[in-house]
């Protein structure tokens, strides 16, 4: 694979594909000097998807992601032209955290729903990637993703149905393991589902899981948890999410 993110890696890089590096404050540039990492740094509103695009700069293994969470979706009147002008100015190629949640904010999925359509059109007319969150609406989600054309998108901590997942997959999109599967008995089982040429490996940090401090060091934990589930050893783990992670890199011009 050709060298890409202006970083020369020696060692299969770990992937975490879906990190608020911007929560980090202070700390986000320690962490993203981790060598053997890529991160793609997620955002929840204009705000904080400046400031991961200033730490982005700082760090050559980081992404940048620019994003409106579903949860902090409460007025319809959201002003999609500064997106678009961040899309531009910094020439950014993911979209993230967007989507919608029928799980833990269900009230506001209407204005969730403008919001997310507006996004992912905008993803197709940039050619951008999605990291997308979708707590019980996995579905709507995917119908919209499939409405647009949209090429690249990873459904993020997936927990939705194993026959979903199947369509899910067979459009070409990626499954999100999150670290938090070793206490999620939910999200383990979507480990020994989903096929290993479709997943990437993410932490979520700094997010709290039922009291677990959620963080990219896990991810080699987390490596190995695949492996023994998958029953193959940690290095073809380790190079199957590095490969699958090229090439949603690749596809949105990044490698
Ligand atoms: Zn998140």
């Amino acid at each position: 694979m050709a060298q890409c993110l202006q970083y020369n890696f020696s060692t299969t890089p770990y992937i975490d594909s879906h990190i608020h590096l911007y929560e980090y404050g202070e700390e986000a540039e320690k962490l993203c000097k981790e060598i053997h990492y890529i991160f793609l740094a997620v955002s929840d509103d204009i705000q904080s998807s400046l400031k991961t695009i200033e730490i982005a700069k700082k760090c050559s293994n980081v992404v940048p992601s620019i994003g409106f969470h579903p949860w902090n979706v409460k007025e319809p009147n959201i002003d999609f032209k500064q997106f678009e002008n961040i899309i531009k100015t910094y020439n950014v190629k993911f979209l993230g955290e967007v989507g919608l949640d029928k799980k833990f904010v269900s009230e506001t999925f209407n204005v969730q729903l403008h919001l997310f359509e507006n996004l992912v059109a905008m993803a197709k007319d940039y050619e951008l990637g999605l990291s997308v969150h979708a707590p019980n609406a996995w579905r709507e989600a995917l119908e919209v993703l499939r409405r647009s054309g949209v090429k690249i998108a990873i459904f993020h901590w997936y927990t939705g149905p194993a026959e979903l997942l199947r369509e899910i997959v067979n459009e070409g999109f990626y499954i999100g393991i999150n670290v938090a599967a070793k206490i999620q008995k939910k999200h383990l089982e979507i480990i020994k589902i989903a096929p290993l040429e479709s997943i990437v490996t993410e932490s979520d940090g700094p997010y709290n899981y039922r009291g677990l401090v959620l963080g990219p060091a896990m991810l080699p934990e987390l490596i190995a948890l695949i492996a023994k589930i998958k029953n193959v050893d940690e290095k073809t783990v380790r190079e199957a999410i590095w490969r699958n992670f090229y090439i949603i890199l690749k596809n949105v011009g990044i490698c």
